[in-house]
């Protein structure tokens, strides 16, 4: 167990501010180790509060850095408003690159409210795990812990077109080629580009 709340990949420093989420991946990066890319354990000692985070932040020059992103060993949108607050420190600061969310989606089943909104001037890149081309691939991959997730992840999706300048779907390279095209489909008709992202074991 640590404290790393912030780590690089590349030249993007990823933000890690919880080990909660409403998932089971079966390719989640959590079932292969402790870190990411190098990085220190991402198991946390408790989940940080702003205190915390903003203490982080204070050992970085965020001029080195091309993105900041929200991801680490949970799901980030499970600290919503911790998420929100970091995001608008970190603006607040000089050279504050651009914002990216990796997310599940499902921040509406986890508040049980809308919250595409709430990222509204704060983050500038939603990228969202679809995991799947279909609804029942996507409960058997993203083994989520409610029955409607698929939905309401597209509806979440689609609504941070409203509030969030670049909106991205993903799936990880290790579902079926025919799932990759369903799930190319689905993207194309909701009107939100695909990015189809290699498995790091
Ligand atoms: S949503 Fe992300 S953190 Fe949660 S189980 Fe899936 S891959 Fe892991």
């Amino acid at each position: 167990m640590a404290m790393t709340i912030l780590y690089p990949v590349g030249k993007a420093l990823y933000i890690n501010l919880t080990n909660q989420c409403p998932c089971n991946c079966t390719f989640c990066i959590r079932n292969n180790g402790e870190g990411a890319y190098g990085s220190d354990s991402l198991w946390l000692e408790h989940d940080p509060d702003f205190e915390e985070v903003k203490a982080a932040f204070a050992a970085y020059d965020l001029s080195q850095w091309t993105e900041l992103v929200f991801c680490g060993y949970g799901e980030p949108t499970m600290r919503l408003e911790l998420l929100i607050e970091t995001a608008a420190y970190v603006r607040s600061l000089p050279d504050c690159p651009p914002i990216r969310l990796n997310t599940n989606g499902l921040s509406d089943l986890i508040h049980d409210r809308s919250t595409a909104q709430d990222l509204a001037g704060l983050i500038d890149v939603v990228s969202i795990s679809l995991n799947a081309g279909t609804e029942a691939e996507y409960m058997a991959v993203t083994r989520p812990k409610w029955e409607n997730a698929f939905a309401a992840m597209q509806r979440f999706a689609v609504e941070c077109k409203q509030f969030v300048p670049k909106v991205m779907f993903t799936v990880v390279d290790v579902i079926s080629k025919e799932e990759i095209a369903a799930a190319q489909q689905m993207a194309d008709a909701a009107g939100i580009p695909l990015r189809v992202r290699e498995y790091t074991p």
